[in-house]
């Protein structure tokens, strides 16, 4: 069986497309500046030939249109014809408070992802996109989506609402919805079958550390936690992301600065974080080289992140009733041998202990703790794309 996984931004559209009888990746892709001048195409196969093709591209049907085109290819293509994609995969990153595993796509669903586009604004607009491009271009072909808030629907009340009047939950489905799920459930997966252990047996952290950063607290094969909320926004300082403050900071900068709404909102998603205090990079490879010429703010920005990290993996322990495994993903989790090794610094109390060698691995899967110690730590590449390969095949098939 092979799928097609998209993951659609509001300028951009990832793809991969897997032959799933051997869950392997023939091809995959991405097309930029969808919309914006000088769009292109970058395409790469599974024996590492890549292409990029200059194109324009006005719109998601354009860009998939294009996808589709190189796939079947007579040079850089992998299918004969479009035919052979049996199903499309989507990324959807909010699924709101009904959607808690992934599903076929109907009517029905597109509309309930078109009525989460005030919690998603950046997001759910161009998955839609995606979608119905997807629908017109491959008619007949069934398509599943699935959310990254779908996983974290297993935490209970307690954790999700926020202390407002209830009827603001009731009304505008004010609550946290956690994001990164597909990621969080991969990894907590793997490392119980790296460790040889059911994961629905082991008490679970981890840290999905990228440009977004969030951490999850998983027990019995759930998620109890993810620091990130309502939006992506809430969470641990991110890349251009503030992360958490106090929210009466929000109206006091409106006002001193003058800031309409769409102006602050674009301020705390993409000023703020580690590019806001260190005024330099959102970009941790940027900022440990500022550091290591002895500039102070970029030191700063990352002892906020360690700090921030270090809280809530604390945090997070008491939660789940003692700690089993802590697993690090994504560009800086699977990457920053530095950031890593800070992070678990004095927390043997807790009978976290890496061993400085086994850290020394980049982007790919190791266990980083010293033999003998009560939490294994891991070093786990996420792979949200298998996730979403593998529901739709799971799905389609029944
Ligand atoms: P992601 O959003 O998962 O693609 O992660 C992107 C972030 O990972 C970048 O902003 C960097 O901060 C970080 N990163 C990627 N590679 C490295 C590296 N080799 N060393 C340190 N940080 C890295």
């Amino acid at each position: 069986m092979k799928i097609l996984v998209i993951n659609c931004g509001s300028s951009s559209l990832k793809y991969q497309v897997f032959d799933m009888d051997r869950e392997e990746v023939l091809a995959k892709g991405l097309a930029e500046r969808i919309g914006i001048k000088d769009s292109r195409l970058k395409h790469e196969v599974s024996s590492g030939q890549k292409v990029v093709i200059e194109q324009d591209l006005n719109d998601h049907i354009e860009a998939i249109q294009l996808v589709l085109k190189t796939l079947t290819d007579s040079k850089h293509g992998v299918l004969k014809d479009i035919s052979e994609i049996n199903a499309v995969g989507h990324r959807v990153a909010h699924g709101g408070p009904n959607f808690s595993s992934s599903v076929v796509i109907t009517e029905d669903v597109k509309k309930e992802i078109r009525e989460l586009f005030e919690l998603a604004p950046l997001h759910n607009p161009a998955n839609l996109q995606g979608i119905e491009a997807m629908e017109k271009l491959l008619p007949g072909v069934k398509q599943v989506a699935v959310f990254d808030t779908a996983f974290h629907q297993t935490m209970p009340p307690c954790a999700y609402l926020y202390g407002i009047p209830y009827e603001y939950y009731e009304k505008y489905k004010i609550r946290k919805y956690g994001f990164h799920g597909t990621s969080h459930k991969y990894v907590a997966q793997r490392a119980g079958e790296i460790l040889g252990k059911p994961w629905e047996q082991l008490k679970i952290i981890t840290c999905h550390l990228g440009n977004g950063a969030s951490i999850s607290a998983i027990k019995d094969g759930k998620s109890l936690e993810n620091t990130m909320g309502f939006t992506p926004l809430e969470g641990v300082i991110m890349g251009t992301r503030s992360g958490n403050i106090d929210p009466s900071i929000v109206t006091f900068i409106m006002e001193k600065e003058g800031m309409s709404i769409e102006e602050i909102n674009n301020f705390l998603n993409k000023k703020c974080g580690v590019l806001g205090v260190s005024g330099i990079s959102s970009d941790f490879r940027d900022l440990e080289a500022a550091c290591a010429q002895g500039n102070r703010r970029a030191q700063l920005a990352i002892e906020m992140f360690i700090y921030d990290v270090k809280l809530r993996i604390g945090a997070y322990t008491s939660i789940l009733g003692g700690l089993d495994v802590l697993v690090f993903t994504a560009g800086l989790g699977e990457n920053g041998i530095e950031v890593r090794r800070d992070i678990c610094k004095d927390m043997e109390f807790f009978g976290i202990k890496i061993d400085e060698e086994k850290n020394k691995v980049r982007g790919k899967e190791a266990i980083i703790s010293r033999d003998g110690e009560p939490v294994k730590v891991l070093v786990i590449p996420t792979n949200e794309e298998l996730m979403i390969a593998r529901d739709t095949k799971e799905l389609v098939a029944r």
